[in-house]
């Protein structure tokens, strides 16, 4: 079997774990199976690079940050590899240019376009583990670019995709995918399976324990994922077909995202095509929006919020300026002290009453909602940031997930 697995950043923290992981893979290795490795930076290593980075520019080249960036993942690829050879086992470290990874050039946020697995397919060829450094890519122009913080995954899992891989193993430090982060709720319950969809929802809703584009690519291939530990043996979480489970939970989990800033439009022109306008400007800058709220006051021109991840703020705060400056906004107010907690069940389908049960949990513990959303499989609330634990608490508490 052709297996890829994926080791993050606690889990090679250290050089006595990334001695660990090298055990892992032998046992693997012996069982019968190929291997493809994918490894992270050892963990605060690249929030030490991005600092490294800001000691010489509040705002750094992107082209320069994902040249510094893609080091870390270069060491623990190198490291893992030397291990493995010592252990008699011949290797080829990669960086995302040699695993054949072409990426579109938006750099620190680049998509894949395309892999070339060729020189991967050859290294297994000739009995080699396969050892690929995570999150990187290359443009067409051949300059280095990052795929977003927590990209690793999707390294592992387009890379699985693009060879058809049997399985794609991300291994971290929980032993799977909770009802909701563990470290907040040490009553979550870990789940045997999870789909796609609500797994999507889950990580591009704050649950950082799967990147969410690596969840939107395991979907789209068809990818066979697993999160499990790389601390343990216990088994993990499947990520699968909503057609696999049998028995569909009303919610699933429960996700907090403090990462998130609101951005207040005041007296926003009434004008038709206004909304699009901003809203396309932060498009094409790829800035997820996502909580919007409009709002019309008395004198005719509107109020529009929404919400962006906190790293883009000072983007979306460049943009809309543009705005304030032709006069179509009258003011603007930022703040970063909210987050955003969701529950989300592809359960909810077909019930009513879900939101309508979440806001008055909130109302028993007297946590003010200051913006809502939902779909058809999650409900959204963003509240004070200070409320957060304590909402995903009660939340997992009044839908009963730790049963
Ligand atoms: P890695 O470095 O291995 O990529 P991450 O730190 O990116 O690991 O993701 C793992 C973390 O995700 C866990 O330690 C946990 O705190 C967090 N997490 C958030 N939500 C969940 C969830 N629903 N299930 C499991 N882990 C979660
Ligand atoms: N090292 C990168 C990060 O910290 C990528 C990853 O770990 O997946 O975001
Ligand atoms: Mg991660």
């Amino acid at each position: 079997m052709l297996i890829v697995q994926k080791f993050g950043g606690t889990s090679v923290g250290d050089l006595d774990r990334i001695q660990n992981v090298a055990n892992r893979v032998e046992k693997t290795v012996q069982a019968g199976n190929d291997v493809i490795v994918v490894v992270s930076a050892m963990s605060g290593e690249t929030n030490k690079l991005v600092g490294y980075a800001e000691h010489f520019s509040k705002n750094p080249s992107a082209a320069e940050v994902d040249m510094l960036l893609s080091s870390g993942e270069r060491v623990t690829a190198s490291l893992l590899s030397i291990a493995l050879n010592e252990m008699g086992h011949p290797t080829v470290a990669m960086t995302g240019r040699q695993a054949g990874i072409v990426t579109t050039a938006r750099h620190t946020k680049a998509r894949i376009e395309k892999i070339n697995p060729i020189k991967m397919r050859n290294a297994l060829a000739e009995g080699k583990i396969v050892v690929v450094a995570g999150f990187q890519g290359v443009s067409e122009e051949g300059v280095v670019t990052t795929l977003g913080r927590g990209g690793s995954d999707l390294s592992a899992v387009a890379i699985a995709g693009a060879i058809g891989a049997e399985l794609c193993e991300i291994y971290t430090d929980v032993e799977g995918i909770y009802t909701t982060d563990p470290r907040i709720e040490p009553h979550a319950k870990k789940l045997d399976m999870i789909s796609y969809e609500e797994m999507l929802e889950l990580s591009s809703l704050g649950a950082k324990v799967l990147q969410n584009r690596s969840v939107e690519m395991a979907k789209k291939l068809n990818v066979n994922l697993v999160t499990r530990s790389s601390f343990c043996d216990a088994e993990g979480t499947l990520i699968t077909k909503e057609e696999n489970i049998m028995e569909q939970p009303l919610v699933s989990g429960i996700a907090l995202d403090r990462n998130q800033a609101r951005v207040s439009l005041i007296g926003v022109a009434d004008r038709p095509g206004i909304a699009a306008d901003i809203f396309n400007t932060l498009a094409v800058e790829e800035i997820n929006v996502d909580v919007i709220l409009q709002t019309v006051a008395h004198d005719g021109t509107t109020n529009i919020d929404f919400t962006v991840p906190m790293n883009e703020i000072e983007n979306a705060k460049n943009i809309v300026k543009v705005f304030v400056d032709k006069d179509e906004i009258l003011s603007t107010d930022f703040n970063d002290e909210i987050a955003k907690v969701s529950i989300v069940g592809v359960g909810m389908k077909s019930h009513a009453g879900v939101a309508a049960k979440a806001f008055t949990t909130m109302a028993e513990e007297n946590i003010n909602i200051r913006m809502i959303s939902t779909s058809e499989i999650k409900v959204s609330m963003v509240i004070e940031e200070k409320y957060s634990e304590l909402a995903v608490r009660s939340l997992h508490a009044a839908f009963e997930l730790d049963k």
